[in-house]
């Protein structure tokens, strides 16, 4: 196999567009991806028709605007080439403006009632800076044109027109931080993104029989295996034949998509994976974290599998998360987060270090809201991922040279890496970093980049990334106020990172995350503990937040309503199909399995009795209390989670709604789960209705 000769095989990018294009249009082209602007349309017509050239000469008919409203997934709406038949013949075409722009139905997408459904239209604007690719499937090979998507009025009705929107203002603040120093080469501060993706593999045949997996993405109920992850024998473990050959073809596909598709190993979890690219452009590493998802599952269909993407689909054993790893450049190639060998001298790295520094402790619960959703309300805080608190991880280095600062307004020194002695005359010394790993803190630098650690696997990315570069943003903008206006600059560089460490080194945690301590010294800090969903999104509405992005030009107050609007009804929605899913199978599966199952046990033992009055059948009929008095329990719990959830369902604010899903129907779930858990543990295998953890997680 010839990587080099598949990676990018279905992407319309520069180098095809240079071959393709003539060369005035190339540059054009090649300007308004570099400095923005608008293409004229004569331009854009020229790309269009080779755009369709190029996608038909692959063997596509149709073409899609591909955009990613606010449901975290991706729409696209096909149509062809052809023309209306003229003399009975028909042309292909795709116009420049068809590129440019599409207008839809947009009545039934999320809008958080940004648009009463009475007025339908969205428009959908093609992305120039994401290359337009050919995705495949069993429709034959889709032209997709990657676009932001808006309403009538011009809100954005997605994921990517804030995200660019936040790029944006991140490089104009970035710049100026980097001019102060000097830097007048910089035209542009690029923010780097590279997400790690971990996922679930499951046996399709097993996924069928369970309801739970079908209509949540989740198990619902299912007692432990009796191994699970406790013998950390899994995690970077040998990949198995079945699930190689599935990362195999992952790969290839993603290659062809000109993702770069990097690392793969097991996590944690049995039959827990991840996948990682290289880093890029944050908006078009969002493109393609959306891609890899899709991609992910189709690849799983053609292998027997299911790719579960979900945050939590089996209790006891690990969640699945997605690593934000996030930078900023210049394109004179230089990295502001790169500490260098001596950080204490770095000045201009010491200043965005505080500069984050304040803009995460001033806005942990915007970033904490940013990860949340119905699935890693599972995750955060329980022990396996970073805890619903945000602090940042520093390091032995940075840590020294922070503290430093903070008692003495300077950092004389820095702690340095050394050398590493295994022992062994044949091995090698090894350069040792300056700085050990923490794998419990939410945010964490780690080298040369930060990871935010807190986002969903199912997510996208692009909200996260919205928010942090929104934040730094701000920090910088109010950096370069006071230094542009500087009489000694580097006294008064000096005195602000200072002042600024000083404000906020309680944000910097390198200790156990997940210790009890932790959540108690967080509290005496100050910092916020979002433990749920339903509580971290208020803080998008607060006056801190609207007057920041208002500021910025990144959200509306009007945008930003709409969107905790949407937060809460997807909420509401999805925990509403669980309980549903729990009630069905309770009913369905469950309850007549244990019925079953006490009948014939009490048949056996009057059975036994009748043959044999002196046999002891003392078993059967403590196995039969013990069924029954689950079975009351778990009838019991069904009832309530009716009840409760029937009455939630009759609500009309959807804020209300969440919060008494979170309070009360959460809850009644557990309730249910519990002794159905129970009774899988009791009743004969061969009756249980569906597979179990075992199956699901052993047989893959
Ligand atoms: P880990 O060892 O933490 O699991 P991985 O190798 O799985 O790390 O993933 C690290 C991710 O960080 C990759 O996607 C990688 O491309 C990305 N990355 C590396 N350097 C940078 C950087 N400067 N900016 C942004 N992302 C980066
Ligand atoms: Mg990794």
């Amino acid at each position: 196999m010839e990587i080099t000769k598949i990676f990018g095989s279905n992407v319309f990018n520069a180098t095809v567009m240079k071959e393709r294009l003539p060369k005035k249009v190339f540059e054009e082209v090649i300007h308004v991806m570099v400095h923005g602007g608008q293409l004229s349309m004569e331009v854009a017509d020229v790309v269009a028709n080779e755009m369709k050239d190029w996608a038909v000469e692959h063997g596509a008919t149709h073409y899609t605007h591909w955009f990613q409203p606010l449901t975290g997934t991706t729409a696209e709406k096909h149509d062809s080439f052809i023309t209306a038949p003229r003399r009975g013949k028909t042309l292909l075409q795709l116009s420049g403006k068809q590129l440019i722009m599409g207008e839809s139905d947009a009545s039934s997408f999320p809008s958080g009632g940004l648009r009463a459904t009475h007025y339908a239209r969205g428009y959908t604007a093609w992305d120039i800076t994401s290359p337009a690719f050919l995705k495949e499937g069993s429709t034959g090979p889709v032209l997709c044109i990657p676009t932001s998507f808006v309403s009538y009025t011009g809100e954005a009705l997605d994921q990517k027109t804030p995200l660019l929107r936040s790029m944006q203002a991140l490089n104009t603040q970035a710049l100026r931080i980097v001019r102060l120093f000097g830097n007048l080469e910089a035209t542009k501060v690029n923010v780097a993104v590279g997400p790690e993706q971990e996922y679930f593999l499951v046996d399709r045949e097993k996924y069928l029989k369970r309801r739970d997996l079908i209509y949540t993405g989740r198990t619902l109920f299912g007692a432990p295996a009796p191994k699970g992850q406790e013998l950390d024998d899994q995690y970077f473990g040998s990949i198995r034949e079945r699930i190689g050959a599935y990362m195999k073809d992952l790969n290839v596909e993603l290659w062809k998509l000109g993702i770069t598709s990097t690392t793969q190993h097991n996590e944690v979890a049995p039959s827990q994976h991840e996948m990682a690219p290289i880093y890029e452009t944050a908006n078009i590493a969002v493109d393609h974290n959306q891609l890899t998802m899709e991609t992910m599952k189709r690849v799983a269909y053609n292998h027997g599998m299911v790719c579960l993407l979900h945050e939590k689909p089996y209790a006891g054993v690990n969640g699945s998360g997605k690593h934000n790893n996030w930078s900023l450049s210049t394109d004179n190639g230089v990295n502001l987060v790169d500490p260098g060998d001596s950080p204490n001298d770095n000045l201009q790295f010491l200043l965005v270090l505080a500069c984050m520094m304040k803009a995460i402790d001033d806005h942990a619960d915007l970033l904490r809201a940013s990860a949340a959703n119905a699935g890693n309300d599972h995750r955060l805080g329980a022990n396996e991922a970073p805890p619903a608190i945000i602090s940042i991880f520093l390091g032995s280095q940075l840590e020294d040279v922070v503290n430093q600062i903070v008692d003495h307004g300077a950092a004389a020194t820095c702690l340095h890496g050394g050398k590493l002695d295994t022992g062994v005359d044949t091995l090698p010394v090894l350069n040792k970093d300056a700085t050990d790993r923490n794998r419990t803190s939410p945010f964490a630098f780690t080298g040369n980049k930060f990871e935010f650690r807190m986002v969903g696997s199912s997510d996208s990315v692009a909200m996260p990334n919205t928010i942090l570069n929104t934040i730094v943003a701000e920090a910088f903008c109010e950096a370069a106020d006071v230094l542009e206006n500087a009489e000694d600059f580097e006294s008064d560089c000096k005195s602000l990172i200072a002042k600024l460490m000083k404000e906020h080194v309680r944000i910097i945690f390198n200790g156990n995350g997940y210790s009890e301590k932790w959540v108690k010294e967080a509290e005496k800090r100050g910092l916020p503990n979002l433990k749920s969903m339903v509580s971290a999104i208020p803080c998008l509405t607060s006056e801190k937040s609207v007057n920041m992005f208002e500021k910025f030009s990144v959200f509306s107050r009007t945008e930003l309503e709409a969107r905790s609007e949407v937060l809460y009804e997807t909420y509401a929605k999805v925990v509403n199909i669980e309980a549903q899913t729990m009630l069905h199978m309770a009913s369905k599966h469950y309850i007549p399995t244990v019925i079953s199952y006490t009948t014939e046990l009490a048949a056996s033992i009057s059975t036994v009795q009748d043959a044999c009055p002196e046999a002891d059948v003392s078993t059967q009929k403590e196995l039969l209390m013990s069924a029954s008095s689950l079975l009351a329990q778990a009838r019991s719990a069904q009832l309530h989670l009716q009840t409760v959830s029937a009455k939630v369902n009759a609500m009309q604010n959807v804020e209300e709604m969440a919060n008494a899903i979170h309070d009360e129907v959460v809850p009644a779930m557990k309730a249910l789960r519990a002794p159905i858990d129970a009774l899988e543990l009791i009743v004969d295998k061969s009756i249980w209705p569906v597979p179990t953890y075992g199956d699901l997680m052993f047989e893959v």
